[in-house]
């Protein structure tokens, strides 16, 4: 997708703070932090919008995603104090970036709210 801003991301196009990348998945720290650790796990390529998208051929990259979520929690050493993992998809949940990732904030108390 051209005019991906997480594609271009994945390219170099675009600057961020990469923290880890395997076959499968790219992370980086969100430009706009709701929590002190917040990173952003994507497919490297861009085979998803949003939750939508995902069927049997291509559900295991959920796994990869969620596996690469441990990886970089542990990294962080966020990963013994907890993290919550999110998805926005679609309208209602304010998806503003149209290339599926999964939000995996940590490194402090985020309350109860938003489940
Ligand atoms: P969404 O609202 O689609 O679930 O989340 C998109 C996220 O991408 C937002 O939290 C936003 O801060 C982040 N984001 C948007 N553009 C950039 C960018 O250019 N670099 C980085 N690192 N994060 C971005
Ligand atoms: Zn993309």
């Amino acid at each position: 997708m051209d005019d991906c801003i997480f594609c271009k991301i994945v390219k170099g196009q675009i600057p961020c703070t990469k923290v880890y990348e395997d076959e499968y998945t790219f992370a980086f720290k969100d430009i706009n932090p709701q929590a002190k650790q917040h990173i952003l796990i994507i497919p490297k390529e861009h085979i998803l919008t949003g939750l939508n998208d995902v069927n049997d051929d291509n559900s295991y990259i959920i796994g990869k995603l969620f596996y690469a979520a441990k990886i970089v929690s542990e990294m962080l050493g966020i990963d013994k104090s907890g993290v919550r993992i999110i998805n926005n998809t679609g309208k209602d949940a304010h998806q503003s970036v149209q290339h599926f990732h999964i939000h995996v904030l940590g490194g402090e108390d985020m309350g109860e709210g938003l489940v």
